[in-house]
């Protein structure tokens, strides 16, 4: 019986597998109907049939962005009707919207390292947040739920894009002004609290603290904002009388504890450039002493080889 299954037979079939999660099989069984259908020229099922094949391709690894557009094109000609997937119904239209977005968001490659590309990227973020809150908004993302359990709604989505945004602006910004990095940043933990992200939220906490943190340099006395862009910490020993020293600023040149004190990019840099130079004097040195030893055996053998070789004829 199974070979001849009608395309109707086999869109049920397919349906019930979505209900069991198994996507694959499911996709697989779609396929087997559309084919069918189109043999018979019965359109309304082939059109269906292909969606629904579209749109478990989207499943595991299959979320990329061609497969995204893949699903928008197959849902389109479905228009405002009512499809049943999984346990829940919805509109045709609505999860072409949600493609169409989520196609958008992952275009949206790995972050740059250049100011302007990273406002660029920002730009860019901040407009697709804005379209999973006008869009979607509050109901709920239709493939997170089908494919990873997973209630997340417009709104949620929008806050977690605003977030990184704002993350790009700081990084774009902390070199020529890190206080307003900090609040970009802070910006960013606001979103991230609303998205519901407490990860997202203590990492950009501490890059508040960070970028709106203000030192004196130990060594040249500079005052400067922006902890391990601007200035760094070094280990060190600070005595209580050292610390006393510094009494006249309000800025700390080293920590409480005494066990490190803070360098300013200028002076950290050419300690460590400095440092740099004198391993890589002693590394060639002792190279150099392995090499005249590797001779020294080298020719040793050679004349125990030549003895030897004497000795034979
Ligand atoms: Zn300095």
């Amino acid at each position: 019986m199974g070979l001849f299954k009608s395309s109707d037979e086999l869109l049920e079939k397919g349906l019930d597998l979505v209900e069991q999660k198994e996507f694959a099989k499911a996709q697989d069984a779609f396929e087997k109907s559309a084919e069918k259908a189109e043999k018979k020229g019965e359109k309304e099922v082939l059109v269906l049939s292909k969606a629904l094949a579209s749109i478990m391709a989207l499943s595991g690894q299959g979320r990329t962005y061609q497969n995204l557009i893949n699903a928008q094109q197959a849902l389109a000609p479905l228009g405002e009707k009512d499809i049943k997937i999984g346990l829940k119904t919805i509109k045709a239209s609505v999860l072409v919207t949600e493609c169409a977005i989520t196609a958008e968001e992952l275009s949206v490659q790995g972050v740059p390292t250049t100011s302007d590309a990273l406002v660029q990227r920002a730009g860019r973020l901040q407009s697709i947040g804005v379209k999973f809150q006008t869009q979607i908004g509050n109901e709920a993302l239709f493939f997170p739920a089908l494919f990873s359990n997973k209630n997340e709604t417009g709104i949620q989505r929008s806050m977690r894009l605003f977030a990184e945004s704002q993350e790009n602006m700081a990084e774009a910004t902390v070199w020529d002004d890190p206080k307003k990095a900090a609040e970009y940043y802070q910006n960013a933990v606001n979103y991230w609290k609303q998205a519901g992200d407490a990860a997202g939220e203590s990492r950009g906490l501490s890059k508040v603290d960070q970028y709106s943190l203000s030192v004196k340099c130990w060594f040249c006395g500079r005052e400067i904002t922006g902890e391990n862009v601007h200035f760094f910490p070094m280990n060190s020993e600070v005595t209580k009388l050292l610390a006393k020293t510094n009494s006249d600023s309000p800025l700390q040149s080293a920590n409480g504890a005494g066990n490190y004190i803070f360098a300013c990019r200028g002076c950290y840099s050419a300690i460590s450039k400095k440092a740099d130079e004198i391993a890589i004097g002693y590394h060639n040195i002792a190279m150099s002493r392995i090499t005249d030893v590797q001779n020294n055996l080298q020719a040793q053998i050679n004349d125990l080889r030549n003895a030897l070789n004497n000795h034979r004829h």
